[in-house]
């Protein structure tokens, strides 16, 4: 358990004491925060609370334990323990919200703003596209790594509702304009030739890919508790992606880097992210000039390492593919792998991994080491995250 106080601020004289626990993030110990915030910083502190999915555990005239002051503010939600002792020991992730929206009773978000991250000389078509989830009961909310389901407009070839397809979250939980109530995905428009020859373009990828801001969208979720970040701020976090499979690497690394994202969390990173990103072509680097940005500005604390396929190669004369960088640096990341403090995420092609697990096993070895035995060792530690298709 990690109590941190924080202030939330307030001029009057008559201090309160309220105890809330957070949305937990990973599998660390619940996290609880006691704020000590005058009687007129109650209703915003209740409203943060609840925009960011924390639970009200006790509000208390400050200096006094229980009994609890009732919450005044509609839109907090009801204190349900009235106590001033510890949160409850929960399961992991016990707080992350999960199906607030099911397929039958989907939320209807309008599009805020949909535009294109491909740079000149990149492949195809991925847009970032954004919903405003405002006005939900109850409110959709989501935590850095999960996914959400959109419905399509439109019938199958059976006549049949289209079925939800689900889309990797590439927004913190503060969403793209840190007001808490936007969702934003980043999506290729599917597109390939059937065995006929004919050019096929992906039902739910070309409607998003599409859309018009001010449309309303069929929602669900969210969903998934494969790629949550750990709760440490200490800790060591190793992202291997390939196109699209950036989104949740988007997530974690505004969370660790962007300044209002490190205000809005009170959780302050400081141990070292290094991001693997492979991309067909320079115009593909996904975010590329945020991350550069990052790099820049957390020289310690962040690296970025890009496999352009289609314009580097690999010592073998082959497409460099993430795989490939992952060799090149492979002692490195395994040192870091055997550090208990380092979680390793990877997103997109699936194709990926058997590389990655032949790079490992080598540096394994060189360490008499064997990476079949201790890759299920790191699962089980909830240090190995993987989310390819
Ligand atoms: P993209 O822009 O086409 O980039 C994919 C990159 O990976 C290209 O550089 C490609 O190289 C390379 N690549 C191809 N085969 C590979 C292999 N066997 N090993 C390593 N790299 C390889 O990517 P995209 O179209 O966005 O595709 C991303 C994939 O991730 C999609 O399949 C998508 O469904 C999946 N995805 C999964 C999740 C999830 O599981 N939550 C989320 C998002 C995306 P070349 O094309 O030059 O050969």
């Amino acid at each position: 358990m990690r109590v941190s106080v924080a202030t939330a601020g307030g001029t009057f004289s008559s201090l309160f004491t309220v105890v809330a626990s957070g949305i937990q993030a990973g599998s660390g110990p619940s996290v609880v925060q006691t704020y000590q915030v005058a009687m007129s910083g109650l209703n915003n502190l209740y409203k943060r609370l609840s925009a960011s999915g924390a639970r009200i555990i006790s509000v208390s005239p400050a200096g006094e334990e229980s009994p609890a002051v009732p919450v005044a503010a509609s839109s907090a939600p009801a204190p349900q323990a009235v106590t001033s002792s510890p949160a409850p020991k929960k399961k992991p992730h016990a707080n992350v919200p999960v199906n607030t929206y099911k397929p039958k009773t989907p939320f209807l978000g309008t599009v805020t703003e949909n535009y294109s991250l491909v740079e000149e000389g990149g492949i195809g078509r991925v847009q970032h596209i954004t919903f405003d989830l405002s006005g939900g009961d109850p409110q959709l909310q989501y935590v850095e790594g999960q996914s959400i389901g959109i419905i399509p407009e439109g019938e199958d070839a059976n006549g049949k509702p289209h079925k939800l397809r689900l889309y990797s979250i590439a927004s913190t939980r503060h969403g793209d304009n840190y007001q808490d109530n936007t969702v934003s995905l980043c999506v290729r428009q599917l597109e390939y030739k059937n065995e006929a020859g004919e050019q096929i373009y992906g039902v739910c990828s070309t409607y998003l890919c599409d859309i018009e801001p001010g449309s309303k969208v069929k929602i669900t979720g969210p969903v998934g508790k494969e790629m949550l970040l750990p709760n440490d701020e200490d800790a060591n976090i190793i992202m291997l992606a390939t196109g699209t499979g950036i989104a949740p690497m988007r997530t974690y690394i505004r969370r660790m880097f962007e300044p209002r994202e490190r205000d809005a969390n009170g959780w302050t990173f400081r141990g070292k992210a290094w991001l693997f990103m492979g991309a067909p072509k320079t115009g593909n680097l996904l975010y590329d000039a945020d991350f550069l940005h990052y790099e820049k500005e957390f020289p310690d604390n962040f690296r970025y390492t890009k496999a352009i396929s289609r314009e580097q190669q690999n010592a073998k004369g082959g497409r460099m593919y993430i795989q490939d960088r992952v060799l090149e640096h492979a002692d490195e990341i395994f040192a870091m792998i055997e550090n208990p403090k380092t979680h390793v995420y990877m997103c997109g092609l699936r194709g990926m991994e058997p590389g990655i697990d032949e790079a490992m096993t080598a540096a394994a070895a060189a360490k008499g080491l064997d990476w079949s035995e201790l890759r299920p060792q790191l699962k089980k530690a909830d240090r190995w995250h993987v989310e390819t298709y």
